[in-house]
């Protein structure tokens, strides 16, 4: 809500589907707005021009259009490129686009900050401040896709799309802000919209296991875990909600997660922690672990940040821990480090999140910018099936 007018940015199909039956409109005007507003990327409602100007003031009375606030926007000698977006209530949030042959990856975001407290994450140092909207969520796509590719007047191509891949690896749990997650995922998948397919979408969790089944019943999109470590004791200390889901029933979940799909895997995200996971016994342990689970591995060369209390393995550690996994039959990765000259590489979110106490009312918030920020600042990102 925007001075009490609806965000029509946030509404999947069927909400705005809804919206229109207000109205008293067609249904059919549903996916004339979905298309003109995600598929064409517009900003203004003058633009539906197969919408009546009459029917375009009466919406106009009652919703807005309104993306992000951009408050920087840098592009990488690699070609990626990192916006840093400024939520209503002063908070900021990065996303990151990753360009790589045809394959364009963008990396969002899901919350302002974090509550899971993985020690080896730097958006955990930042603490959590709410939960992103689906208009906050999708409007990260609406705006990457508005800058990479501005709307000409024509229908885009689907052959040409800047953003082939859409990753959930950006601050925050999608799984613990389910409702907006999905209603973006819609939008993302609905023809009307950004037309990916649901492989192409991929949500990261550090494993809130109940929400598995639900998500899977949503929208089956691809699914990738931040596993780590091999057992729940090292587990338990890098990522805390192991205590509640251990690695037994995460396993379970992540079965059942893809049972009766051919050929789909879940995606293990990896941390390469100097002398903490990344020895020969961590990577025969896994194999076997991991054994019956369809599974990729990606493993992340750890991207420190100030006060970390980890390294990053050694190149050849971490050569060495792949050719274990891939001798075990595993198809394992290493995620190449990105966007290094402008702070976006991998897994050191950082964005500016303000104190819950602080946070202001939507729409009371000042729309001028107080400061940008100075922090060095990063995103966790990437396709999992990117190699180094
Ligand atoms: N909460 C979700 C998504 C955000 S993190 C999740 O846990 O999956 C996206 C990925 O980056 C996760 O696999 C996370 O474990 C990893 N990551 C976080 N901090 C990192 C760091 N400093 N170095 C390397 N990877 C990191």
């Amino acid at each position: 809500m925007v001075n009490n007018r609806i965000n029509l940015l946030g509404l999947n199909m069927a909400g705005l589907e809804k919206f229109v039956d207000e109205l008293g409109e067609k249904r059919f005007r549903a996916g004339q707005l979905l298309q003109w507003l995600h598929q064409y990327g517009v900003d203004d409602l003058d633009s539906m021009t197969n919408i009546s100007k009459k029917l375009r003031t009466t919406i106009g009375e009652r919703a807005v259009i309104q993306g992000p606030e951009i408050v920087s926007d840098h592009i990488a000698s690699d070609g990626t490129r990192k916006w840093v977006l400024r939520m209503a209530g002063g908070s900021d949030i990065e996303t990151v686009y990753i360009p790589d042959g045809k394959r364009g990856t963008l990396c969002i975001s899901s919350q302002v900050g974090c509550q899971l407290n993985c020690t080896f994450c730097s958006t955990a140092r930042q603490g959590f401040n709410r939960n992103l909207s689906a208009a906050e969520i999708i409007g990260q796509v609406w705006i990457a896709k508005r800058l990479l590719q501005p709307y000409t007047g024509k229908p885009p191509s689907t052959q040409s799309r800047a953003i082939t891949n859409v990753v959930f690896m950006g601050m925050g749990e999608p799984l613990l802000n389910l409702d907006p997650v999905t209603d973006a995922i819609e939008i993302m998948l609905d023809d009307h919209g950004y037309g990916l397919s649901r492989r192409r979408v991929t949500v990261s969790t550090s494993g809130v296991v109940p929400m598995f089944a639900t998500l899977r019943q949503r929208v089956p999109v691809s699914l990738a875990v931040s596993l780590h470590a091999p057992n729940d004791e090292l587990r338990c200390q890098l990522v805390p909600l192991n205590k509640k889901y251990p690695i037994a029933m995460l396993l379970e979940a992540c079965k059942q997660y893809v049972a009766d799909e051919a050929r789909q895997k879940i995606t293990f995200e990896y941390a390469m922690l100097k002398g903490v996971n990344d020895q020969p016994a961590h990577a025969r342990e896994l194999a076997k672990v991991l054994r019956g689970v369809p599974s990729k591995i990606n493993l992340i060369p750890f991207n420190p940040f100030p006060d970390a209390p980890y390294e990053r393995s050694d190149d050849q550690t971490i050569d060495q821990f792949q050719q274990i996994m891939i001798k075990a039959g595993y198809i394992t990765t290493i995620r190449r480090t990105r966007g290094d000259d402008i702070d976006a590489a991998c897994g050191q979110l950082v964005g500016k999140v303000l104190p819950r106490q602080r946070r202001q009312r939507p729409g009371s918030a000042s729309r001028s910018i107080a400061q940008p920020p100075g922090n060095k600042s990063n995103s966790a990102w990437d396709s999992p099936a990117d190699a180094r």
